[in-house]
């Protein structure tokens, strides 16, 4: 029970630096051994009151599944651990554990958190390379048939209980590859792109089948789904990027994250042939420019801001900043990944606030900034960067990429099937994705949840809520599934 005293925190060992900054995309943490894991896990207090579980958006059972992997029962560990979560070896890697269950672990207070992420990591990853797969022999076939649109982690998460409870799945989803953002957008240093073959070939096993290269409202209308299928779940994302309306924000070398990062993804896993379409709409802004030797700027804190100053580092640019307008403890990307940045030689400016791209003949020569402090707290206790007079400076840049988040940017054919969305575009389902408790939560706790306006139409993930987090899409994947399987099975 003390073992945390004479256990320090440890995680997996990672890439060394010179090999990340001299441009290796391996997942920069290992893996854990049998040995470092079981020390790790046996760190866990079983504190009775396992605030890490509260604060994980599935409620993983996580001080049971520490405890079988300290005693080395990894297949009931990985068992246990998909009770919850469809996803325990990718949230394991990319979750913002600082913020969530590791930051709850109550050896937070002076001996350091529990390894969860890592542990999970671990358990998921050594069960499926022995050969573990979930039970389903005694799942009975219900007959029933979803859609689920999009491959991405609700869609996934979605499937996966879809056929835990009989109910045959079909993916569709418009890429060639199954994971959403975990393939296109989430660069190899944080996942590499083989567990998501894994992970394909464990829901296949399941019964889950996929219909990739499958654009819906192009290729299939929704129409047609409803026509084949008892229900359809929408697992669409989030991707219409916020650019912030800079003016020069079309000078040559300004670029939106997401093509930066899917583009180079290509080229990083050498598919581009295989994947073959760019990301709809951004076909003209695809073309990657030499980062090597250049001065790179990125606008934005989040993690898809972090994942771009990191990916720049492994470009080879000579210098890498990241601009932010809040200070560093307001900043939305996770502590580990900033602190990974920082030691890859990224140089952060807090406070500054993007006012214009400035450029020569068409190309982008830097970005005007001014400092900023931060107001009073908003109605959601985040504090305004307010603009401080006469601070303005400029930062020297080749090369600028504008992460600014993402909106939703909910297809067309939505509402000729009676599904509505809410004023910000988010698809409108029975339960709140915050999960807090709104006067209209309580009204709808009885009805299913993450039903949409059209009753045989669930929806979750990024689309519903903006864009977020992976666990929180695997939740509301699980969570509909749930809200389907009682629609369809009572
Ligand atoms: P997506 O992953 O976007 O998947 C949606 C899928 O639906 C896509 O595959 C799309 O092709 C498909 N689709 C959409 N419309 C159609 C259609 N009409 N027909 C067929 N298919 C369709 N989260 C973390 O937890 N940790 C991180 O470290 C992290 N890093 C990130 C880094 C970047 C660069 C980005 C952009 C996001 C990051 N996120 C991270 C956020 C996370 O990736 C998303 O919150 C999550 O992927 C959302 O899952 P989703 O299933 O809702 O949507
Ligand atoms: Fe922690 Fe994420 Fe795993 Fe939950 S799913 S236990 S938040 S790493």
């Amino acid at each position: 029970m003390f073992a945390f005293r004479e256990t320090p925190r440890q995680m997996p060992s990672r890439i060394p630096l010179e090999l990340r900054r001299g441009g290796d995309w391996g997942e920069l943490y290992g893996r854990f051994g049998e040995a470092e894991a079981k020390h790790q896990a046996s760190r866990c207090l079983d504190c009775g009151n396992p605030y890490c579980s509260w604060k994980c958006p599935l409620h993983n059972y996580i001080p049971n599944w520490l405890e079988l992997a300290r005693e080395g029962r990894i297949n009931e560990a990985a068992t246990l651990a998909h009770e919850t979560n469809p996803l325990p070896e990718i949230c394991g890697r990319v979750c913002p554990q600082d913020r969530l269950c590791e930051g709850s672990c109550t050896l937070n207070d002076g001996f350091g958190a529990v390894t969860i992420g890592a542990v999970e990591k671990y358990i998921a990853d050594r069960a499926l390379a022995d050969g573990w797969r979930p039970d389903l022999s005694k799942v009975a076939s219900t007959g029933k048939r979803v859609a689920v649109i999009g491959a991405g982690p609700a869609g996934l998460s979605c499937a996966d209980r879809l056929a835990r409870a009989g109910i045959e799945a079909v993916v569709f989803d418009r890429y060639e590859q199954i994971g959403g953002l975990l393939h296109f957008g989430i660069p190899s240093f944080k996942l590499e792109k083989s567990v998501l073959a894994t992970r394909r070939d464990v829901l296949e096993s399941m019964g889950v089948q996929f219909r990739l290269g499958v654009e819906i409202g192009r290729d299939i209308g929704l129409d047609d789904l409803l026509a084949q299928f008892d229900a359809v779940f929408l697992g669409l994302g989030s991707y219409r990027y916020t650019d912030g309306g800079l003016p020069g924000q079309d000078l040559t070398g300004v670029l939106p994250a997401l093509p930066f990062l899917v583009h180079n993804g290509r080229l990083v896993h050498g598919d581009d042939e295989a994947q073959g379409k760019p990301i709809a709409g951004w076909e003209d802004r695809v073309a990657l420019p030499e980062l090597h030797g250049k001065r790179v700027v990125v606008l934005g804190g989040g993690d898809t801001g972090m994942d771009c100053v990191r990916s720049a580092v492994r470009l080879g640019a000579s210098r890498v900043t990241c601009a932010y307008r809040r200070d560093e403890a307001n900043m939305p990307g996770s502590a580990r990944e900033v602190a990974n940045a920082r030691e890859e030689g990224v140089q952060f400016l807090f406070n500054r606030q993007p006012l214009a791209l400035l450029g020569e003949d068409g190309e982008v020569t830097g970005v005007r900034v001014a400092e900023t402090r931060l107001g009073e707290p908003d109605a959601l206790g985040r504090r305004n960067a307010e603009i401080v007079p006469g601070s303005e400076s400029v930062l020297a840049a080749d090369v600028v990429i504008i992460a600014f988040g993402f909106q939703p940017d909910p297809p067309q054919w939505l509402s000729a099937h009676g599904i509505e969305l809410e004023r910000n575009g988010r698809i409108r389902v029975t339960q709140p994705a915050s999960g807090c408790a709104s006067r209209r939560a309580s009204r709808e706790a009885a009805a299913l949840p993450f039903q949409t306006t059209n009753p045989r139409v669930f929806a979750g993930g990024d689309g519903v809520r903006g864009a977020d987090l992976v666990v929180t899409a695997a939740y509301e994947g699980r969570e509909a599934a749930a809200g389907i399987a009682r629609l369809l099975l009572g």
